[in-house]
């Protein structure tokens, strides 16, 4: 098994498996190579299972074919792909159906998507709660669901028209909390819980799932 060894003044032997699914060994400067080896495999189910986690949490990339599942709004539908299908990226409800590109068709279907179904919420919520902004943007950072700059101009990522509506909501709201509180003191976190009493729920299904937004 590959890993890379630390060595310091420590006392104890720790391992770690870090973002790139790699074990990092951090060991006493003395310790024997025989005893560190020994130590890794013994931890080898746990060093198996907590590398594979991370591999799964690692976006896999659409390949635009035949029944390959696109989220939208947190359901999950097939692709169907067919030259004679009409013109771009269609969605019936339960089909998303293509003539011929891939990831460009389905940004334009996703941006198009966010401006007609998420958008509106943010007014929604603004003037629901007298939080004013200046601005909105929309845009595709990876992993950046939203920002909100000093004079209140607010960034949303439209990719998040895949999450379900709940989570769409806790990313507008936590941007308009911004506008009031730049920062994430307890006020700010009391303030979103006023607007969205469950929102911790949809905070956690986005580190949880956020990675399944970026596999374009
Ligand atoms: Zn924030």
């Amino acid at each position: 098994m590959n890993y890379q060894l630390i060595r310091s003044k420590r006392k104890t032997l720790s391992l770690q498996i870090n973002s790139n699914a790699e074990l990092i060994v951090r060991a006493p400067n003395r310790l024997s190579v025989k005893k560190i080896e020994q130590f890794i495999d013994e931890k080898s189910n746990w060093i198996e299972k907590k590398s594979t986690s991370v591999d799964a949490k690692k976006p896999q990339k659409h390949s635009y074919i035949e029944a390959e599942k696109f989220l939208y709004l947190g359901g999950e539908y097939p692709l169907s792909v067919d030259i004679n299908h009409a013109k771009g990226l269609n969605f019936d409800g339960q089909i998303f159906s293509l003539n011929t590109g891939g990831k460009q068709e389905f940004l334009a279907w996703y941006k198009t998507a966010f401006k007609n179904v998420a958008l509106p919420r943010l007014d929604y919520y603004a003037d629901l709660y007298q939080l004013n902004y200046q601005q909105v943007r929309l845009k595709t950072q990876k992993t950046l669901w939203g920002s909100c700059s000093s004079v209140n101009n607010i960034n949303l990522n439209y990719l998040l028209i895949m999450a379900p509506m709940n989570v769409i909501d806790y990313v507008i709201v936590h941007e308009l909390a911004h506008t009031k509180i730049k920062n994430h003191s307890k006020d700010f976190w009391q303030l979103v819980e006023l607007i969205l009493p469950k929102y911790k729920a949809s905070k956690s299904w986005l580190k949880n799932n956020g990675y399944k937004l970026c596999n374009l």
